[in-house]
């Protein structure tokens, strides 16, 4: 049986390190058969980015800070430069000012709310826009971001994070429906919680584990992996039909009216 992504390149925004949710991802693509380049958001990180491209035969990493027009422009000079084209985007970047992760949201200032919402919202457009003269090269292409229930619904403690992810899904639908004629589809995978590096900075995350492993229908946390299998699949020719969506694995979490 074929692999469901033989032959794709594909470009992973947001390894940290091995608990990454973006880590997860490059192993489900590279296990179908995708060559991945993965980023890292800079110098401190460049260590785990090469230990763990040294572990995926094939995979490039390259330094990219989203809030660095220049190095967004510098991955894709490199894609156009190695591949000469791209077939799927996964943004798995985050990121709000630690004071702003606990207490209430009223008391978020301006400064951490722009920082917020321009890493971990604005930063999809802008990729988006960069790479859709390489997907176009392919006749089309998929992209995925990772958001979470905090965007839809009030998780306390998430406060400007829930804010950027109801932003982040609102772009999800406006780039589905701009790239759409050009072939290129744009989704969002809500995942549960998971044990991650940024997961840790959100107060009262540890409770928030053991609650929804309690309640949610299958009582059992969400695995990294399970988001990974449930990307490709928005980056395989099998979701082609899917677009502007937003595709819950929580273990049916989400569900829940309390
Ligand atoms: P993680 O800490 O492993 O990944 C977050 C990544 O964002 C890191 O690699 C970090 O370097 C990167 N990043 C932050 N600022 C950046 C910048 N300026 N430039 C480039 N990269 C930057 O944590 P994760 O949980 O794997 O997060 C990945 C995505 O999944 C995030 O969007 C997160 O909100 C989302 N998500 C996580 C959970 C969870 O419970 N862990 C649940 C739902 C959604």
């Amino acid at each position: 049986m074929p692999k469901l992504l033989e032959g794709k390149k594909g470009l992973v925004l947001g390894i940290a390190n091995k608990r990454s949710i973006a880590w997860s991802v490059a192993t489900s693509a590279a296990r179908e058969g995708a060559e991945i380049l993965f980023t890292y958001q800079g110098e401190r990180l460049e260590q785990n980015a090469k230990e763990l491209a040294a572990t995926l035969p094939g995979s490039r990493i390259f330094a990219c800070d989203i809030t660095r027009e220049d190095q967004v422009d510098a991955v894709m000079d490199h894609l156009e430069k190695t591949w000469g084209g791209l077939d799927f985007l996964v943004h798995c970047i985050a990121y709000a000012k630690s004071e702003d992760l606990e207490g209430s949201y009223v008391k978020t200032k301006k400064d951490g709310f722009e920082t917020a919402l321009g890493i971990s919202a604005y930063s999809l457009t802008l990729l988006s826009r960069k790479a859709l003269p390489l997907m176009e090269k392919r006749g089309g292409g998929s992209i995925v971001t990772l958001t979470y229930l905090g965007g839809d619904r009030v998780t306390p403690g998430y406060n400007v994070m829930g804010v950027a992810k109801a932003a982040l899904q609102a772009s999800v639908k406006y780039l589905a429906y701009d790239l759409g004629p050009k072939n290129i589809r744009v989704n969002a995978v809500s995942a549960g919680p998971i044990n991650t590096l940024a997961a840790r900075g959100i107060s009262g995350f540890t409770e928030i584990m053991k609650y929804v492993r309690e309640k949610a229908p299958i009582r059992r946390n969400t695995e990294p992996e399970e988001v990974g299998d449930a990307t490709i699949f928005l980056c395989s020719h099998l979701s082609r039909g899917i677009t502007g969506e937003v595709i819950f694995v929580d273990n049916g979490f989400n569900i829940l009216g309390c």
